[in-house]
């Protein structure tokens, strides 16, 4: 990294939302972060600077090819009135390995954590403070080239942007339904599933389309090849927990890593629970409902943190748990995790980084 961070605030603050009238992704803070890359340079020109839009060329190489990558955290006002980061060295370390996949330069995660602190305490009178709330973090990496030729770009682009964010759940823990697809696939092994790359949704798109035209939120995506083994959902990894083990599919190579599902992964061991990274069919899961062992299906992502899952459609077959509602634990784990992230419970693993 070269240079110093320049840091240009604007005199002309936007009014902030009502915490009761905050959605998703919709509403964004005064000021954004952004560096430029260039080959033989590096990283450069790193800023803070007013929220705004950029100027691209028509040719630029993201537009036709889709040479980006990105990634979601958020920040939280705990009970003490601080501003904490949950887990960002590990998002922003996640961030490299989808560099990797997309020939995308790395970042310096220690330069960009300190910007990205620097950043959110600029904006910390953003965060939300109600229950449930947060302010969403969303960095990302774009090609900026104007060339329509298929090779990595020689120019890039970096920025995070921040979004205040509402409670997933303002009517509590609402599970939810979700579709086996079994036409369509979201990735294979070899292929780019287990990097945050913006292509990886646009090939997401309408089959989540289909499923909510059928009534159901998301869908459930099996393997590339026999349509067999269980991934995961949209935009979350999946839990079962059967005959008491807790299972999710191993990372075999088209499975996005989520944060959330290591830590749920942690969570469940440290409390001794029988917990199991392994390969599970959706066959399987059918046949431990018929016999009685199919106790909870939980999604995991930094949105929804945990989302129950009370029903899934495969092919017409269906299974409706716990009479719609959340599993025990679901409860427990997100109970835990929203309570370290809001501060009411010991951060015994060290997640939260404080701003400032
Ligand atoms: C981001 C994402 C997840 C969830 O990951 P978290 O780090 O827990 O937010 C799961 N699957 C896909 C495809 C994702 O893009």
């Amino acid at each position: 990294m070269n240079g110093e961070l320049s840091i240009n605030l604007t005199g002309n603050l936007k009014e902030k939302p009502q915490d009761d009238k905050l959605g998703f992704g919709t509403i964004f803070t005064d000021h954004m972060f952004v560096m430029d890359y260039e080959k033989g340079k590096g990283w450069h020109n790193q800023r803070i600077e007013p929220y705004g839009p950029f100027s691209l060329a028509p040719s630029n190489m993201t537009l036709h090819y889709g040479q980006a990558i990105f990634e979601g955290m958020k920040a939280y006002k705990t009970i003490d009135g601080k501003v904490k980061i949950f887990r960002p060295r590990d998002y922003l370390s996640r961030m490299n390995r989808s560099a990797e996949r997309l020939c995308i330069p790395f970042i310096d995660v220690d330069y960009v954590l300190e910007a990205l602190r620097k950043l959110v305490s600029i904006e910390k009178d953003w965060v939300p403070a109600s229950e449930g709330t947060s302010l969403y973090i969303r960095p990302f990496i774009f090609a900026t080239d104007p060339y329509l030729g298929v090779r990595p770009s020689h120019t890039y682009r970096f920025a995070i942007i921040l979004s205040p964010v509402g409670a997933y759940y303002p009517e509590g823990f609402k599970p939810v339904k979700i579709w086996v697809e079994s036409k369509y696939v979201r990735a294979v092994k070899g292929g780019t599933g287990t990097a945050k790359t913006a292509g990886n949704y646009a090939a997401s798109i309408l089959a989540a389309e289909e499923a909510k035209e059928k009534g159901y939120t998301q869908v459930l995506w099996l393997d590339g090849v026999e349509r067999k083994y269980i991934e995961e959902v949209g935009t979350m990894n999946i839990f079962f927990k059967i005959d008491d083990k807790v299972i999710t599919p191993a990372l075999q190579g088209s499975i996005l890593g989520g944060m959330t599902r290591d830590s749920v992964l942690r969570l469940t061991k440290e409390w001794g629970m029988d917990v199991r990274e392994q390969e599970i069919t959706i066959q399987e899961v059918f046949e431990a409902h018929e016999k009685g062992k199919l106790q909870e299906i939980f999604g995991t992502g930094t949105a929804a943190v945990i989302s129950p899952v009370s029903s899934l459609n495969w092919a017409g077959n269906i299974i409706n748990l716990n009479g719609g509602e959340a599993g025990e634990t679901s409860l427990k784990l997100y109970d835990e995790i929203t309570g370290i992230q809001y501060g009411k419970l010991p951060d015994k693993f060290e997640w939260m980084v404080e701003v400032e």
